[in-house]
C-alpha cells in the first residue's frame, strides 16, 4: 500500500490555503497547515481540526528552528504564507519585506537540507507596470519593469522568491514548481481592505457606493478559488513542472468600470459609482498597473488547464459567498471553492486588513 504523503501548506488558514487544505485532504494526504494567523483565520480552517489527517501548527516561516522540524516531517510543501496586500505592504513594507524575502529563504533553504519537494505561491504583481497591454496577455517569459515606488516591494520580493527558488533548482537539484496567481477569489475572502471585485460586491450588497480608484479603464481578470487550487495540485503532480513559473489565472478581461456595472445589475442594488483618485484610496506615490491579464497557455498545455468559470459565473459565486455570510447562515453548507454556495465553514469573515491583490 501507498504510503500516505505528508504535506505541509504555510499560510494554510488563509483564504487559498484553506481551500487547497481541503483538496489535498481530498487526495488522502496528511495535511500540516503552518500560519501565524496574522490574516488567516482559525474559522477558515474550522472545519477540518478533527480531521484525522490534519494537524494546525501555529507558528511563522521566520522561525528557522520550527521550519526545520516541520519541512523535515513532511513529504512536500506548498508555499502560501505570505505578508499580502497592496495596501497593507504599501503601509507596512519593512515587515513585508522580511516576510516575504526572508519567510520564503527559511523555507527553501530547511526544504534543500531534507530535499523536499516546493510550490511556490507567486502573484501577477511581478510582471509590473505594463509590460503587455494586448491580447494575450502576460506571459511567462515577458520583461519585468517595476516603479520606484513603496508599491512595488511586494513584488519585488514576490520575483526575488521566484529568483531564490528558482536558484535552489539550478544550484543545489531542488524540485520546485511557480505558480503566478491572478486576481483569485471566492469564499472566505474578506472585502475591507481588499481587492476590487471583494470590495465592490460588499459595498453593493451593504447599499453603499461602488468605489472605482482611477478612471475605472484599468482592465483585470479574476480565476476561481476552486480553479487555482485544481491548477496547483495538477502542477505539483506533473514532473514537467519541476523548475519552471505558470501563471495560474483566467483570460477573461474586463475594465473595472465595467466589473462595477455588472456588479450593480447581478445585485440589483441602487447604489451608485464614484470615482476615488488613487492619491485618496492609497496616499501619495501609489502606481497601479493598467492591464493585467494572462496568457494561460503553456498552463492549458502542461496540466490541459482551462477555467470553469465565466466572469459572471464567478461573480454569482463570490456575491453568493458575501450573502451567506452576511445572512450568518449557521447551517449554511462548507462552501467549498467547487460549489461556491455559502462563505466558507468559518462564517463571516472578521472585517481585518487583507488581500489587495491588484487592488484597484
Ligand atoms: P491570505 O492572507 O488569506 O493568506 C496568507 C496566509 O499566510 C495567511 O493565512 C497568513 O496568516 C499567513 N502568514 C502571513 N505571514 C505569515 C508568517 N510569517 N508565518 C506563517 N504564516 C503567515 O492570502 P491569500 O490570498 O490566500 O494568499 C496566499 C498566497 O497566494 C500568498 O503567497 C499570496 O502572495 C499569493 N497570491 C494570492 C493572490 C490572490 O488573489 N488571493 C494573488 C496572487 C498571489
Amino acid at each position: 500500500m501507498k504510503p500516505t504523503s505528508r504535506l505541509l501548506i504555510t499560510g494554510g488558514a488563509g483564504f487559498i490555503g484553506s481551500h487547497l487544505a481541503e483538496a489535498l485532504l481530498d487526495t488522502g494526504a496528511a495535511v500540516t497547515v503552518l500560519d501565524d494567523l496574522s490574516t488567516g483565520r482559525r474559522e477558515n480552517i474550522a472545519g477540518l481540526l478533527r480531521h484525522p489527517r490534519f494537524r494546525l501548527v501555529e507558528g511563522s516561516i521566520l522561525d528557522e528552528v520550527l521550519m526545520d522540524a516541520e519541512i523535515r516531517d513532511c513529504d512536500e510543501i506548498y508555499h502560501l504564507a505570505a505578508a499580502v496586500g497592496v495596501k497593507l505592504i504599501f503601509e507596512r513594507p519593512v515587515r513585508a519585506i522580511k516576510i516575504n524575502a526572508g519567510g520564503t529563504e527559511n523555507v527553501l533553504e530547511a526544504a534543500c537540507r531534507w530535499k523536499r519537494k516546493v510550490f511556490l505561491a507567486s502573484t501577477s504583481e511581478v510582471y509590473g507596470k505594463d509590460a503587455r497591454n494586448e491580447s494575450p496577455g502576460f506571459r511567462e517569459t515577458d520583461d519585468i519593469r517595476f516603479g520606484v515606488s513603496m508599491r512595488w516591494c511586494y513584488a519585488s520580493a514576490k520575483i526575488l522568491d521566484e529568483y531564490q527558488a528558482r536558484a535552489r533548482y539550478q544550484e543545489n537539484g531542488l524540485p520546485v514548481v511557480i505558480g503566478r496567481y491572478f486576481n483569485t477569489v471566492g469564499p472566505r475572502q474578506v472585502g475591507a481592505y481588499g481587492m476590487v471585485m471583494p470590495r465592490l460586491v460588499q459595498q453593493a450588497l451593504e447599499g453603499r457606493p461602488l468605489t472605482v480608484y482611477g478612471d475605472g479603464t484599468q482592465v483585470r481578470s479574476f480565476t476561481w478559488v476552486g480553479d487555482a487550487v485544481k491548477a496547483t495540485v495538477a502542477l505539483m503532480a506533473h514532473p514537467g513542472a519541476v523548475g519552471e513559473i505558470y501563471n495560474i489565472g483566467s483570460d477573461e478581461a474586463v475594465s473595472v468600470i465595467e466589473l462595477a456595472e455588472r456588479i450593480k445589475r447581478a445585485t440589483g442594488t441602487a447604489s451608485k459609482i464614484e470615482f476615488v483618485p488613487y492619491k485618496e484610496a492609497y496616499g501619495e506615490g501609489f502606481e497601479d498597473a493598467h492591464h493585467r491579464v494572462p496568457d494561460i497557455s503553456k498552463l492549458r498545455t502542461a496540466i490541459g488547464y482551462r477555467p470553469t468559470r465565466t466572469l459572471d459565473e464567478i461573480l454569482s459565486g463570490v456575491i453568493a459567498a458575501f450573502r451567506a455570510q452576511d445572512g450568518e447562515d449557521p447551517a449554511a453548507p462548507g462552501g467549498t471553492a467547487d460549489s461556491g454556495e455559502s462563505g466558507g465553514a468559518g462564517g463571516r469573515p472578521a472585517r481585518t486588513a487583507q488581500a489587495a491583490e491588484g487592488a484597484s
